[in-house]
């Protein structure tokens, strides 16, 4: 056994219990630890079996005492096999735990200073909070643009988080509701998302039926056929990804449902999750049955409460329900769900770091290849899909491939949610078919308040595009075309009233906090980046310099964060937003 290096300090009893309980829903056994006979003769190997509950149990001790202790850590190494340094080396990681004793027991308010939030008044929200004997922490996006500006409140003492929806049963709901076109949204406002009844009569689970008619095959063929491609940003084929991992050598595979919804401006998955999240459940088992897996993860957003509440009260209903655990719909096949909450890391959106974090480690990029279709979790072949791209898979299992296909362009197929934020009259989350322009997607959110001057496609690792963009098809073809990408589908929309140097300095900041620091180009150049933009506080700026900080980091980075972090800045220079010199 290896020696853990354990300190002098002990947990408290409050302390125990919380982690205890956190283990036993990991499917821990509570009283075995690293000195029982068990673990011993199993070795390092039981410890890595055990690491993937290191991250429920860092969250059940902060919520026990509002911070990570010495004596906590402890405890978990002695309960887990990961000694107390790791412990403290993966909770660091991570924005939401506290590291040192903040010496109080109040809750802690998370203002979002990012996009629509900053635009909003965020700063004043802080200002207020902290006048009123609060503990306000600024944090990057909640994910609830369309509610800004956006806080979400950390509970400490064993008291839940939450945030401001949470007392509200079926709201937020969507501004298309009720449209007959919907498709993806289309259960929205009209199902309770807390009745498998409701999501039944409504045709749910019917999908799943149809897959087992289907088999594996037909279940992936039919996906091909419809040229689904996931929503995230890569707009990879799901198809290719989904064979891949069928095909894969390895008894053991997994589906992992990439539920860290993190870039600026995007709430799509949090609307999919709050308010119809058994869509999710059954097109996860249905990935499952096509894949070969037997297990999967739900890696939800810390700062998602309420999406976490709402899935996880879905998946005990489907289990009870005969819809998971063993002989699925009395059928011979067995999957089971679990939920897994992120801590507040950017990084952990990227797939494979989210793999690390799920197994227990730092959320920090792996090079690729290989792929997760053969080493995904755990390093076995895993599916990894975000919400928005699953639930796509249920009309294509159930209706056929072609009629999915019809929908949409020919290389852009179905129909793709937006997430509309900043300065339109309605913002929210809208669906429309491939092929709607920049401009009707705006005019459906009830068009610009005050006068366009630019708009943020793709989050803050998008680009600004100018007015002359609203004939813009907003098909993945069109955004190639135009040297753009539609990413998670955030449309941030600015009016000239925008104070842009403050706008592009905050995404630059946004991206210093959120590199993993793995990457020397990355880790320096998006510091310096900053640092250029705040010497320049929007005037004129050395481009070169921004120019040759992108190209290192685009060159020699391991991840998509490095790639695409001075893209923003580059685009706002581009139209004129912020000043340079040549
Ligand atoms: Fe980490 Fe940046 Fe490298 Fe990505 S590019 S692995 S965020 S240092």
């Amino acid at each position: 056994m290896t020696d853990l290096h354990l300190t002098g300090h002990r947990a408290t009893e409050t302390e125990r219990s919380a982690i205890d309980a956190a283990l036993a829903a990991s499917g821990i056994d509570p009283v075995l630890s690293v000195e029982t006979d068990r673990l011993v003769r199993g070795g390092l190997h039981r410890a890595a079996e055990r690491r993937h509950a290191l991250l429920p149990a860092l969250h059940a001790l902060h919520n026990a005492t509002g911070w990570i202790s010495h004596g906590g850590i402890n405890y978990i190494a002695e309960r887990l096999g990961v000694p107390p340094a790791e412990g403290f080396g993966v909770a660091s990681f991570y924005e939401m735990f506290r590291m040192e004793d903040p010496g109080h027991t109040d809750d802690v308010v998370h203002v979002c200073v990012d996009g629509a939030c900053q635009l909003a008044g965020a700063d004043g929200v802080i200002v207020g909070l902290e006048s009123a004997g609060r503990h306000a922490h600024r944090s990057p996006c909640l994910g609830q643009c369309e509610r800004a500006p956006a806080t979400f409140t950390q509970g400490n003492q064993g008291r839940p988080d939450h945030v401001e929806a949470d007392a509200l049963s079926r709201s937020p709901v969507i501004p298309q509701q009720g449209d007959p076109h919907l498709r993806i949204l289309r259960r929205i406002g009209k199902i309770d998302p807390g009745s498998l009844d409701d999501y039944v009569s409504f045709g749910g689970y019917k999908a799943l039926a149809r897959a087992f008619a289907l088999g594996s095959e037909g279940i992936i063929d039919a996906i091909g056929t419809a040229g689904l491609k996931g929503r995230g940003g890569a707009a990879f084929p799901t198809a290719v990804k989904w064979r891949g991992v069928r095909d894969a050598p390895g008894e053991t595979k997994w589906v992992v449902i990439n539920a860290d919804e993190s870039e600026p401006g995007t709430f799509k998955d949090r609307h999919l999750m709050e308010l119809d999240p058994f869509a999710i459940v059954e097109a996860s088992t249905i990935a499952a049955f096509a894949t070969g897996a037997q297990k999967g993860f739900i890696y939800v957003r810390g700062e998602y409460p309420l999406a976490t509440r709402r899935l996880q009260r879905a998946i005990d209903q489907a289990r009870h329900a005969g819809f998971l655990g063993q002989r699925i719909a009395r059928s011979s096949f067995a999957f089971d769900l679990e939920i897994r909450r992120g801590a507040g890391a950017y990084i952990c959106g990227e797939e494979t770091a989210l793999f690390e974090s799920l197994a227990g480690f730092r959320g920090e990029p792996r090079q690729k290849p290989p792929f997760p279709t053969t080493h995904g979790l755990f390093h076995q072949p895993t599916a990894i899909n975000n919400p928005e791209t699953l639930v796509n898979v249920l009309d294509i299992v159930t209706d056929g491939g072609e009629a999915y296909r019809a929908i949409g362009s020919p290389d852009s197929t179905g129909s793709r949610l937006f997430c509309l934020s900043g300065h339109v009259a309605r913002p929210g989350l809208y669906e429309h078919d491939f092929g709607a322009t920049l401009g009707d997607v705006i005019d459906a959110a009830g068009g610009i308040s005050g006068d366009l001057r630019a708009v943020l496609l793709g989050g803050a690792a998008g680009s600004f595009v100018g007015p002359d963009a609203l004939d813009l098809p907003l098909t993945f073809e069109g955004a190639r075309a135009a040297g753009v990408s539609l990413g998670s589908g955030a449309v941030m929309v600015f009016n000239t009233s925008s104070d842009f140097s403050a706008v592009v300095a905050r995404i630059a900041e946004f991206f210093r906090n959120e590199s993993c620091g793995q990457c020397v180009p990355c880790r320096v150049g998006v510091v310096r980046q900053h640092e250029l933009l705040l010497r320049s506080a929007g005037r004129s700026m050395d481009r070169t310099l921004i120019d040759d900080i992108d190209r290192a980091m685009k060159d020699a980075s391991i991840c998509g964060l490095g790639h695409t972090a001075s893209t923003a800045v580059a685009s706002a220079i581009d139209l004129g937003l912020i000043g340079a010199s040549p």
